[in-house]
């Protein structure tokens, strides 16, 4: 650290040497206004030209990516921090605006109150819902509040991934656009009226039995780092059903630039390397038929916060995991405390580490085989690709093989009980015969789920006190793929290989 701070003394990073900008500075895009405010060192913007910059950086993010299409419907997940309600300010802004200019796609709002999570009270989660309402109703969009305990009844379906055949009558984005246009001049000037019809849903409502078992959840959770893994997986599969059950093809996340470069770097240090493209990038394609996007992306928490005050968004402070807790409690809070120290003497901080998120790609494994579609190819908790199928000699077998050395010897302590259903077969009736289940069912990692999860996500189950804690529909699915797994190997002598011809 001491080493990198001599280096850049002599050069223009040091601070000392940035001009100090005058009071009657002049904007720098009109020649005209007075300055109030500056964004990166050399550019001072009038309150008008940084309120058009904002809005044209967020029309430009969407029109570069084109996937959002016409009359298309897409759910914005609002938290209530400035970030993602600044991008419901800008949809509305964008939906308002002359017909040229116009978006055209249809939006509703989803929050997730995971005040159960975090340790709230029943008074302070409603104050808080009861707040995000006002800003939600004034927008005229449907909205959605679940509290984060409906993930107690979700489907074993969420898991899976949809299909991603794009829609048919769509084939590209182009072609959309005219034939929406065409359609528009036929109707007259009529408006996409369907996107601002009063159709709030909420349904805010839990068992006090799912409360309970959200609470145990969390509490067999050992550390800060997996609690806050676990509520981000649990968010993503609660925000898919939704937009799932209500037909919403898109999903627009309000991550920040500062945000996703802090996510890059915790989510390599939480093993998450393989699927950082589609953790950080800007569409992310994970879950098939819903597909993620992050318009925000472009835009510096700072210029966020200077707008929210400037313009007067309205936002909702909620704390969450990690609030008030210090530096070192989690990976992910260390490791932005490191960005934002650093970011404040060195001011190319997040956009450095961010323009390399943008350069990452997955490298897919060959689509042509018909097991990319299967769910078992993928992670059962954050479904992306299982990234464990590397090469025998790497640091990911060397560990495994430690693991299962010593489960060994943990298993003749106490049985996890899902582990134990799937054993059934063996233990009750022995007709199974010698050769299949029971010879595969002696390796722990056929019977561990953990065997159904990606290397980050084993890290996370690993911290869990009790993995029988976690929502059913995870539980049934898991017990579900390894049955499948099981008589794959049972059956696996009769079959003919698949890449053979
Ligand atoms: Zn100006
Ligand atoms: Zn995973």
């Amino acid at each position: 650290m001491c080493q990198v701070e001599e280096d850049y003394n002599g050069l223009e990073c040091n601070q000392e040497k940035i001009p100090v900008p005058g009071l009657n500075r002049k904007c720098m895009k009109c020649k005209e206004g007075t300055a109030v405010l500056i964004i990166r060192v050399s550019d001072a913007f009038c309150r008008s030209c940084f309120k058009e910059y904002f809005i044209h950086k967020f029309r430009a993010m969407l029109g570069k990516n084109r996937v959002i299409f016409p009359q298309e419907k897409v759910l914005l997940a609002v938290s209530g921090g400035a970030a993602s309600c600044t991008m419901l300010s800008q949809v509305q802004e964008g939906l308002s605006r002359d017909a040229p200019k116009k978006l055209r796609f249809m939006p509703g709002i989803l929050y997730i109150d995971d005040g159960g999570a975090c340790g709230r009270s029943e008074d302070e989660r409603q104050a808080s819902i009861s707040q995000l309402k006002n800003i939600f109703t004034q927008t005229g969009f449907p909205y959605f509040i679940v509290p984060l305990e409906k993930v107690f009844s979700l489907p074993t379906s969420v898991l899976v991934p949809g299909t991603s055949d794009p829609d048919p009558s769509n084939p590209c984005y182009k072609q959309a656009v005219d034939e929406y246009l065409k359609g528009k001049q036929k109707l007259g000037e009529e408006e996409a009226v369907g996107a601002v019809a009063q159709l709030n849903l909420e349904d805010s409502a839990y068992s006090s039995e799912h409360k309970l078992a959200l609470q145990r959840l969390f509490s067999s959770l050992k550390t800060l780092t997996a609690k806050q893994e676990m509520l981000q997986t649990l968010r993503q599969h609660l925000i898919l059903h939704v937009a799932r059950e209500n037909n919403y093809s898109k999903v627009m996340m309000g991550d920040s630039c500062s945000r996703l470069a802090v996510k890059l770097l915790s989510n390599i240090a939480l093993g998450r390397g393989a699927a950082l493209a589609s953790d950080t990038g800007f569409s992310d394609p994970r879950f098939g038929d819903v597909v993620i996007v992050r318009p925000m992306r472009d835009y510096s928490s700072k210029e966020i916060t200077f707008y929210s005050r400037m313009f007067h968004v309205p936002s909702v402070f909620i704390p969450g995991l990690d609030t008030k807790s210090y530096d070192k409690a989690s990976i992910q809070r260390l490791t932005e405390s490191f960005v934002t120290n650093l970011q404040a003497d060195f001011p190319s901080t997040v956009s450095t580490i961010y323009r390399t998120s943008e350069k990452l790609h997955t490298v897919r494994p060959p689509q042509s085989q018909s097991t990319e579609a299967e769910p078992a190819s993928k992670c059962l908790l954050c479904l992306c690709a299982l990234d464990t199928t590397a090469d025998k000699a790497s640091a990911f077998h060397a560990t495994l093989i430690s693991e299962q050395l010593s489960q060994l010897r943990l298993q003749k302590g106490s049985v996890d009980p899902t582990v134990e259903s799937s054993n059934q077969c063996c233990v009750e009736d022995q007709t199974c015969g010698t050769s299949g289940c029971c010879s595969s069912n002696r390796t722990p990692v056929q019977q561990d789920p953990k065997a159904l999860l990606c290397y980050s996500c084993r890290l996370t189950i690993k911290d869990m006190a009790a993995v029988s804690t976690l929502p059913p529909y995870i539980l049934t699915e898991a017990e579900k793929r390894q049955r499948r797994s099981q008589m794959k190997v049972e059956i696996s002598e009769y079959l003919l290989e698949e890449d053979q011809d």
